[in-house]
């Protein structure tokens, strides 16, 4: 059979570009993935226990997109849910990000309101409009007492690298508050699929125009496939381009491992996710529950151990924005742009090595769908 659309990989970009093409202009798409299942890393299902949980980590839906959480609302209701994160330090559970609570438990500080913390922050930070790097944008927020107790070892143990070895832009992602709020996002939208990620990308994916090869690698039949009329590539821009550009240094990309755990107990920690910026080996253990109010007398955690990406062993989860990282980007970037008028895209987390959250995933596949048919109502 014959596809107009070929997309490669059914995560968020995939999904949207497919979803857009088979209802909006009526073409035949063909996705393949790699994997067993739909979704890319959003991808979540009931363990043994009857416990929904991500089987690539936590992810939680938060924008000020308005266009965006509209769009997500075609196939899914959501729940109200504003996610909070703890982190371990000098055996405390403290707010992350930095907020008045956090600097008063670990500095014995009794800051009452956003005058007093507004003071203490002016103390502290050390003022740089103009960070180069995720130390010096730490060091402007939260100064270097609560950089070095939070933020530092953290960062090491996410990245392999210290915060001054990576783009501030890493760092920037975390804010700090002069009040006691404790969210970690502050987006205007905030909400969990109230069936799970899964049940989402089904109904994305449902259009009878839209056909999913599953357990399929892209690589094994590239040549295979050569009349359509566009491709979408979401997967690593490297691996597209047979790693040409990597030969004295690869570009970098972070993976996860994750150990699950289930426990005969209703909750296993106070919160969602509890950070371990210095003590532990892993990174963050999140407890699914949480996020979905589920009831059950069991509990599914799973720890997080930040790891190398290895093509074939393991998958990419994070590029690692540095200027080393960018400059070999660079060069397939501008590879990718001359197939273009080849119809060739590249979409998404990976194929543009950002590092974006996901509702950019959504916006970005949503924008370009819409530039490259103009024509079609926006509604
Ligand atoms: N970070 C940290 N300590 C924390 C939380 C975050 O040092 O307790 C730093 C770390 O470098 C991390 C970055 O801030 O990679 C961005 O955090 P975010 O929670 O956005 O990471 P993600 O959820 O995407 O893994």
């Amino acid at each position: 059979m014959n596809y107009d659309i070929i997309i490669v990989g059914s995560g968020i970009s995939g999904a949207v570009i497919a979803q857009s093409y088979a209802e909006k202009l009526n073409k035949k798409v063909l996705i393949i993935e790699k994997r067993d299942h739909i979704g890319g890393n959003c991808y979540d299902f009931y363990d043994d226990a009857g416990i929904l949980v991500s089987k690539y980590g936590a992810h939680l839906f938060h924008t000020n997109y308005e266009k965006v959480w509209k769009y997500v609302h075609k196939f899914s209701d959501f729940s109200k849910y504003e996610h909070k994160v703890l982190a371990k330090v000098d055996g405390k559970l403290v707010p992350v990000p930095v907020n008045i609570t956090t600097v008063n438990m670990l500095l014995g500080t009794n800051i009452k309101d956003e005058k007093e913390m507004d003071k203490w922050l002016l103390e502290n930070q050390i003022k740089n409009d103009d960070p180069k790097n995720g130390q010096e944008a730490a060091l402007s927020r939260v100064g270097k007492v609560l950089y070095e107790k939070i933020f530092k070892n953290y960062t090491k143990k996410q990245w392999d690298k210290y915060p001054e070895e990576l783009d501030a832009s890493v760092l920037n992602r975390i804010p700090v508050r002069n009040n006691f709020d404790g969210r970690y996002f502050s987006d205007k939208y905030q909400g969990q699929p109230k069936e799970g990620y899964t049940k989402l990308f089904e109904k994305m994916l449902s259009h009878s125009n839209i056909t999913v090869r599953l357990n399929t690698d892209f690589f094994d039949i590239r040549d295979t496939l050569n009349s359509y009329e566009r491709l979408f590539y979401t997967g690593p821009i490297d691996q597209f381009f047979d790693f040409k550009h990597s030969v004295k240094d690869k570009l970098e990309y972070r993976s996860i491992r994750f150990e699950f755990e289930t426990y005969d107990k209703k909750h296993f920690q106070k919160n969602s996710v509890i950070n371990y910026p210095n003590e532990e080996k892993f990174t963050r253990i999140v407890e699914y529950k949480y996020f979905t109010g589920q009831t059950s007398p069991k509990t599914t955690i799973s720890k997080e151990y930040s790891v190398d990406y290895l093509p074939g062993v393991n998958d990419p989860y994070y590029p690692v924005p540095n200027p080393k990282n960018n400059e070999i980007f660079t060069k397939y970037q501008n590879e990718a742009r001359q197939l273009e008028k080849n119809c060739i895209h590249f979409v998404g987390r990976l194929a543009n090595y950002k590092y974006f959250n996901m509702d950019e995933a959504f916006k970005n596949a949503l924008d370009l769908f819409y530039s490259l048919n103009p024509e079609v109502d926006k509604s």
